[in-house]
């Protein structure tokens, strides 16, 4: 995977990639209605594993900015999000679709799915995710909490053609893509169809921002 290079997620389609410390990953709303869902590992230790979770408590907020850095399960910085020319309307909240959603969604057959689409890039690469990680990084997803404080509204997407986001790696890392299936729930824009979307390695460095002043170790 040579830098620059623009590589496909095929619609429906898992992804993954290895990034060296200091690389960053762009990644592109090609068709502008496209969920992506997001997982990292630290290279040296797929047990430590990018977590939604961990990162909330550390950036003290529901959703990512640019500037902000995700944490794994071990509270190590894995990666930050230095550009975004979307509208910024992600989500950390919702569960990775996979099988059992599918079949509570009354579906019979096999739906391909986003969890199993990040097993599928990752043995593309020839590495074994430890486990199921249902809790990714759904890039472009739009949850919205409500104004009650509590209750989450799903919305399609509000990006468009080529919006993207870069994360810079802040360790070695795998990172995996998924293109998410899901066309039963509304979240893709428009016709709800899901679409490719690419990424592309860059080797160009971000400096780090200046810390945040809300920011609690
Ligand atoms: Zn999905």
């Amino acid at each position: 995977m040579q830098s620059g290079e623009l590589i496909e997620i095929p619609a429906r389609h898992g992804k993954a990639l290895k990034l060296k410390k200091g690389q960053a990953v762009r990644l592109i709303n090609t068709h502008g209605t496209q969920v992506v869902d997001c997982w990292a590992w630290n290279a040296a230790d797929l047990a430590d594993h990018m977590s939604m979770e961990a990162t909330r408590v550390w950036l003290q907020r529901l959703n990512p900015l640019v500037g902000d850095t995700f944490v794994t399960m071990k509270r190590n910085p894995i990666l930050t999000l230095v550009e975004d020319t979307s509208p910024g309307v992600h989500d950390t909240f919702m569960a990775a679709c996979d099988r059992h959603r599918y079949e509570r969604l009354g579906v019979k057959d096999y739906h391909r799915n986003c969890l199993d689409n990040m097993f599928e890039g990752m043995r593309d690469l020839g590495v074994e995710p430890p486990m199921p990680i249902l809790a990714s990084f759904n890039v472009f997803m739009n949850i919205a909490v409500e104004g009650d404080g509590r209750s989450l509204n799903t919305g399609p997407v509000v990006t468009k053609a080529g919006d993207y986001i870069t994360l810079r790696a802040d360790m070695d890392c795998y990172v995996a893509f998924s293109a998410c299936p899901q066309d039963i729930v509304k979240i893709q824009g428009e016709a709800g169809t899901p679409r490719s979307a690419h990424f592309m390695v860059l080797d160009q460095g971000f400096p780090s921002p200046p810390p945040r002043p809300a920011w609690v170790p």
